[in-house]
């Protein structure tokens, strides 16, 4: 399975990034399945980086293979919704780009993508959904995808362009605003409205 997150979706985020104009495409990068973090388990800081921060995503699975799908057609290739951690080395990635090397490394290291379980997709929906993150008992991040820049639909097939959707695939689709830094013995839980979705500490 490949994990495909989208960048810059959340014009309020992309703000406190400094980053002023709305991309004309989804802005694409991609996670190994080796990022995975299940279960709530911890997530261990990485000894490369000294500023981990989280970003809180609504998370799609797809559930059939396709190729070249039509944003129309797209929400037959996902079946169910969840809450995912875009964990990023932010100053890797500051320094990446100021070089304008590829940032791959700060993305996709091991673990940097906890996800809860998934629920049904037919229970919500996906254009108006919000989602949270508390940070040791305070709200950090609040969001919902009605603010996207791309829809899911739209990410769908954009990305399907690319590449080769297949089951079991999953898609970030961006984190509103708040983003911010992880140290040892932060507890951090998330939810999708009402539902907790993740519970879970850094080592
Ligand atoms: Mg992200």
């Amino acid at each position: 399975m490949k994990i495909i997150a989208v960048g810059w979706n959340y014009a309020e985020h992309n703000r406190e990034l400094n980053r002023i104009s709305i991309p004309d495409h989804p802005v694409i990068f991609m996670k190994p399945e080796t990022a995975l973090l299940k279960d709530n388990k911890p997530f261990f800081l990485p000894d490369f980086s000294d500023r981990i921060e989280y970003e809180t995503e609504i998370i799609v699975r797809i559930s059939k293979m396709g190729k070249n799908i039509s944003s129309k057609f797209a929400d037959r290739y996902y079946d169910a919704i969840g809450l995912g951690i875009d964990f990023t080395a932010r100053d890797l990635q500051n320094e990446f780009k100021s070089k304008g090397a590829p940032w791959e490394i700060c993305k996709g290291f091991d673990n940097s993508a906890p996800i809860s379980d998934f629920l049904p997709k037919e229970n919500f929906n996906i254009d108006n959904l919000s989602f949270s993150l508390k940070l040791n008992d305070v709200l950090v991040q609040k969001g919902n995808t009605q603010d996207m820049i791309f829809k899911v639909n739209d990410i769908i097939e954009y990305i399907s362009k690319f590449f080769t959707l297949k089951t079991g695939d999953i898609i970030f689709t961006g984190t509103p605003v708040g983003v911010g830094p992880v140290k040892i013995g932060d507890h951090l839980e998330g939810f999708i409205e009402n539902n907790k979705m993740l519970d879970f500490y850094v080592s």
